[in-house]
């Protein structure tokens, strides 16, 4: 029986089984949720080139649990989520025009990318340089650990990605200014600024975190005069205008402490493919990577060494994850572009390319380990090709 496909209603699609062309498996009698089987084609029916346990690399923010405020709404993907992913935790965050991420700061690093709309971003150093600037879609900032600075919607609202160095990061545990304050004793606050304590009778009782406020004025009023002026190194950084690494089947553009200095804990790349396109089967020397799915459908088989190996689907909004050294590919299994970020904790971006390490070993080795044939000795290249269609 016919079902309406999920990605578009008008069609109707025929409810997938868990059975192989081969004849193994058996229709799944339910209590079943079609809808996700639809979207995971390759965990219905794994390709038979799978084995063993390898563990789970994918988290999808649906799944998650939705902060909602007046000024918007956050969820995240940490290792509590997707308890292999150590080493990066993320968050998805909306505000809407005027909305507030208040004024804060945390021990870990924040690398964010804007996915819609533009916001307003503000941060003061150890130095005291300040900063402000707005990001729109393609842009994206850095904020060393400890370094505090707040986020605002500008006319158009926004929607961003937030990405932390460290797995275990959560939004809850940030130190938030309204919560110090109220944390504070009156009298110390009244001394700290040189007042009174009825100065401070109107201070917010709790935590904001998020919330409503008028949009933004020009930038030039909101941009204070302070007295070591702009930071050196900027907190932002344009990745849509970077020149991008453009292959046969799609294009990358990367952004690391080479090209955005201040980035020094947080390494990532762009990567779009296009239909029929795969990101070369490849490995990365450095660290684990973390990844975060915003257009299109792809596959990912992880290699795991041992003889095993897992295939997962990504969606828009997943998570996906390769534990540090595992081989992979990523493919574009629908019919529109793949966009997705994948990120490292590292100050440099790093991958080995498996068909450019075999085209620069010794020949003999390559074919007899493999019993490559000469049709595949001779298509081996030299260059990498990141994406290949
Ligand atoms: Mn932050
Ligand atoms: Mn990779």
């Amino acid at each position: 029986m016919p079902i309406p496909n999920p990605d578009y209603p008008f069609k109707k699609v025929p409810i997938p089984e868990p059975i192989r062309k081969d004849g193994a498996g058996a229709s799944d009698l339910g209590p079943r949720d079609i809808a996700r089987d639809l979207e995971n084609p390759d965990m219905l029916i794994p390709p038979v080139t799978d084995a063993g346990n390898v563990p789970n690399l994918k988290f999808s923010f649906s799944d998650t649990h939705m902060n909602l405020y007046h000024g918007g709404w956050s969820r995240e993907v940490t290792q509590r989520e997707l308890p292999i992913a150590t080493t990066l935790a993320g968050v998805n965050m909306r505000l809407k025009p005027g909305g507030v991420r208040e004024l804060h700061w945390h021990k870990e690093a924040e690398w964010a990318y804007m996915l819609q709309g533009k916001a307003r971003i503000s941060a003061v150093d150890q130095e005291g340089h300040n900063f402000v600037d707005d990001v729109e879609e393609g842009e994206l900032w850095y904020f060393p650990p400890g370094i505090p600075h707040s986020i605002q919607g500008m006319e158009e609202g926004c929607e961003f990605l937030l990405v932390f160095d460290d797995g275990s990061f959560s939004e809850s545990h940030t130190f938030n200014i309204s919560d110090w304050l109220a944390h504070t004793p009156k009298d110390v606050l009244a001394t700290n600024f040189g007042l009174e304590i009825k100065d401070f009778e109107q201070l917010a009782e709790k935590r904001k975190f998020i919330f409503q406020s008028e949009v933004p004025p020009g930038i030039e009023s909101q941009t204070i005069k302070g007295p070591k002026g702009f930071p050196p190194e900027g907190f932002s950084f344009n990745l849509m205008a970077q020149k991008a690494i453009k292959t046969s089947g799609g294009c990358a553009r990367i952004v690391d402490s080479t090209n955005f200095p201040i980035s020094k804990t947080i390494a990532a790349a762009l990567v779009e493919i296009e239909p029929g396109g795969i990101r070369e089967m490849h490995w990365h020397p450095n660290n684990d990577e973390w990844q975060y799915f915003i257009k299109g459908k792809g596959r990912m088989t992880v290699f795991a060494s041992a003889e095993t190996a897992r295939t997962f689907n990504y969606n828009p909004g997943d998570v996906g994850y390769v534990p540090f050294a595992f081989g992979h590919y990523i493919q574009n299994t629908g019919d529109e572009k793949l966009v997705f970020l994948e990120m490292f904790k590292s100050n440099r971006f790093a991958d080995i390319s498996l068909n450019q390490w075999m085209a620069l070993s010794p020949k003999e080795v390559v074919k007899d380990n493999i019993d490559a044939s000469p049709a595949l000795m001779a298509a081996l290249r030299k260059e990498k090709w990141p994406i290949v269609k």
